[in-house]
């Protein structure tokens, strides 16, 4: 694995957090730190676990740290967190170390990926108040009974599944008053526009907040948008279904 240039690390992080709007990220040096040594763990882990396609520090920064932290800016102070198919550990791990004052739970159906996060959480100091990964399926956690029903203030996800799937995974987690927040790309509104059936999960419309990612280098920007959507009312004890109904009909 080549050596990661730590200057080169730390300039461009804090110009990209400072370009994307979060400033007070980018003068904290412990986060920064916990950031550098994520991305070592992360590389040296991936030469014998596929972790992660994005090598180079600098889509390394861009694509998995300032679009994770994206979401920081609208999760309140002290929130119950759940991160569904949190993979290597995005967004859960970064938004762990910049909010520390969070509770989360991160979910993944396969086991590695989880004790491979619960293990590089404890590495960067991470309390597991802040973080626990969990390798559950969303679809058994989130049904009646299940130890993720109606328990969380916030859930979070990326890369995982369309909307219209999605939503019937993640409603069922939240408490009445809480919301969802998808990360997505290019195609969210489109998104948005075949999942409106998951009003019956007792969500309210979705609406996009268009989140673009900039490179602070050459000023291009990648499409990248927030989805959420509050939840007004209970989600009916019949959702979610097994995952093969939901995805063969989605909402
Ligand atoms: N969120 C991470 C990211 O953005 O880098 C990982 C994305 S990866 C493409 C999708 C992950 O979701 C996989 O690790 C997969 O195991 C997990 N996953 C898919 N369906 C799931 C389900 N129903 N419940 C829990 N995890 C699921």
């Amino acid at each position: 694995m080549t050596p990661i240039d730590q200057k080169d690390f730390y300039d461009y992080l804090a110009a990209a957090l400072e370009k994307n709007g979060m400033s007070d990220f980018a003068r904290n040096e412990t986060l920064s730190q916990a950031l550098y040594a994520l991305t070592c763990r992360m590389l040296e882990v991936n030469e014998y676990m596929n972790l992660t396609t994005i090598k180079k520090p600098h889509d390394i920064i861009m694509r998995h740290y300032v679009d994770s932290l994206t979401v920081a800016a609208h999760i309140p102070e002290g929130a119950s967190v759940l991160d569904i198919g949190c993979g290597a550990g995005f967004p859960c791990l970064p938004l762990a170390l910049a909010r520390p004052d969070l509770r989360i739970t991160a979910i993944d159906s396969t086991e590695k990926k989880v004790r491979y996060v619960n293990e590089t959480a404890a590495m960067l100091g991470i309390f597991p108040d802040t973080l626990t990964a969990i390798a559950m399926r969303a679809e058994e956690g989130g049904s009646v009974g299940g130890q993720l029903r109606e328990k969380f203030n916030i859930v979070v996800s990326r890369a995982v599944a369309h909307l219209s799937i999605l939503g019937e995974l993640a409603l069922p987690c939240l408490k009445i008053g809480g919301t969802l927040i998808a990360l997505k790309g290019a195609k969210a509104a489109e998104e948005m526009n075949d999942a409106k059936g998951l009003g019956v999960l007792g969500a309210s419309p979705a609406r996009l907040i268009p989140t673009p990612l900039t490179a602070p280098d050459t000023g291009e920007s990648d499409s990248h948008a927030l989805v959420m959507m509050d939840k007004c009312e209970k989600t009916p004890k019949i959702y979610p279904r097994k995952y093969a109904q939901i995805v063969k009909k989605p909402l």
